[in-house]
C-alpha cells in the first residue's frame, strides 16, 4: 500500500501543473503547490521563498504552467546553489598535492560508515592518496566495518584497538601517518550514537578541533550524512551538529528508496549547508556528486 501511495504521489507537481492544461496559474493552484512541497520535506523556509517569488510574478502578469513549472525549476536550484559560496567548485573534490581532511559525521544508521567507503573508492579510482581514520571509538563494530571498506579499496585504516580509546588520539595518529605518507585525503568516521552520558557533540568538537591545531595547512571538510527517508528529521540534525562539527556540507543518503530528498531544499536554505553527495544505494559505487539541475528534476518529475 505504501509504495503505491508513493507512487500516486510522484510527480505530483508536474502533475498539478500539467492538468491545468492551458489554463494559466491562479492562487488556488499556488496553494495546492504549496502543500505538495511541503508534503515533500522542501520546508517551510524554502517553500515560502520560491512560492512568494511565484506570487510575485503572478501579480505582475499572467504565467501559464509550463512557465510556471520552468520558473519553479529555476528557484528550486537556486536555494540549493546558494550555499556554495562564489569562488568554491560545484563538485567538491580534494585538493591535490595537499592534506585534506574530510570529517563524516551524523547520527547511527543514516549511513555514515557506508558513505566513508564510498568516499575511499572515489578517491583511490580518481587517483587521491587516501586514508581511514577510524574515530568512532565507541562502538564495538565501528572499526571493524570500515576496516572491511578499507580493504575493498586498498585504503589503510588508522585505528586504536583500546577500548573507547580518545576519537581526538586516533586523528592524531591518522594525521601524523598522513603527512609521513604524504596521503592527500584522510577520512575520518566519528561515533553517532545520540542517546549517551558522553557527549558525542563535545567529541566532535574536539575532533574538530584537534584536526585544525595539528594540521593548521589542511583542506577540511566535515560533512553530515543524513538519510533522505527522515524527512525534516535531517534538518533538525543538521542543526544540531552544525556549530559543533563546523558543518561545511551535506551527503543525502538513501535516495535509491522512495524518498525523493525535498529535505535538502530545507537544509541549503535554513542550515545554509550545500549537498555535496548523494548515495543512491548500498553498493560501494553508489555515491554521486550531487547536480541540482538533476535533483530538481527527479524532485518535481
Ligand atoms: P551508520 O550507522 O550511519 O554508519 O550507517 P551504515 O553505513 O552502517 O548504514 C546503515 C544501513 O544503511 C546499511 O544497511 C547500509 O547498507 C544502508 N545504506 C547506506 N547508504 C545507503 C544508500 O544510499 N541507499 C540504501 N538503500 N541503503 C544505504
Amino acid at each position: 500500500l505504501r509504495r503505491g501511495l508513493e507512487k500516486t504521489r510522484k510527480g505530483f507537481v508536474t502533475q498539478l501543473l500539467e492538468n491545468l492544461g492551458d489554463d494559466p496559474l491562479t492562487p488556488a493552484v499556488l496553494d495546492d503547490l504549496e502543500s505538495t512541497l511541503l508534503r515533500a520535506d522542501v520546508g517551510v523556509k524554502a517553500t515560502d521563498q520560491v512560492l512568494d517569488a511565484l506570487r510575485r510574478r503572478l501579480n505582475e502578469e499572467v504565467v501559464d504552467p509550463a512557465e510556471g513549472l520552468r520558473f519553479l525549476k529555476e528557484q528550486l536550484r537556486g536555494l540549493l546553489e546558494a550555499p556554495i559560496h562564489a569562488g568554491d567548485t560545484a563538485v567538491l573534490a580534494p585538493q591535490r598535492d595537499r592534506l585534506n581532511v574530510w570529517l563524516l559525521v551524523g547520527v547511527n544508521g543514516v549511513g555514515k560508515t557506508t558513505t566513508l567507503g564510498k568516499l575511499a573508492n572515489l578517491a583511490v579510482r580518481s587517483g587521491y592518496s587516501c586514508l581511514i581514520a577510524a574515530a568512532d571509538t565507541f562502538r564495538a563494530a565501528a572499526v571493524q566495518q570500515v576496516s572491511v571498506w578499507g580493504e575493498r579499496s586498498g585504503v589503510a585504516v588508522v585505528a586504536n584497538p583500546s577500548a573507547n580509546a580518545d576519537p581526538a588520539a586516533v586523528v592524531y595518529d591518522a594525521i601524523g601517518a598522513a603527512r609521513s605518507k604524504g596521503t592527500e585525503l584522510v577520512l575520518v568516521d566519528t561515533a553517532g550514537r545520540l542517546q549517551t552520558k558522553h557527549n558525542l557533540m563535545e567529541e566532535l568538537g574536539k575532533v574538530r578541533r584537534t584536526i585544525t591545531k595539528l594540521a593548521p595547512e589542511a583542506v577540511v571538510e566535515s560533512l553530515l550524512v543524513l538519510d533522505a527517508s527522515q524527512g525534516q528529521n535531517g534538518l533538525r540534525q543538521a542543526m544540531a551538529f552544525a556549530s559543533a562539527a563546523g558543518l561545511t556540507g551535506v551527503v543525502l543518503t538513501k535516495l535509491d528508496g522512495s524518498a525523493r530528498g525535498g529535505v535538502a531544499l530545507a537544509v541549503a536554505s535554513e542550515a545554509g549547508l550545500p549537498i555535496r553527495f548523494i548515495g543512491a544505494g548500498e553498493g560501494i559505487r553508489d555515491l554521486r556528486p550531487f547536480n541540482s539541475f538533476e535533483f530538481v528534476e527527479a524532485l518535481l518529475a
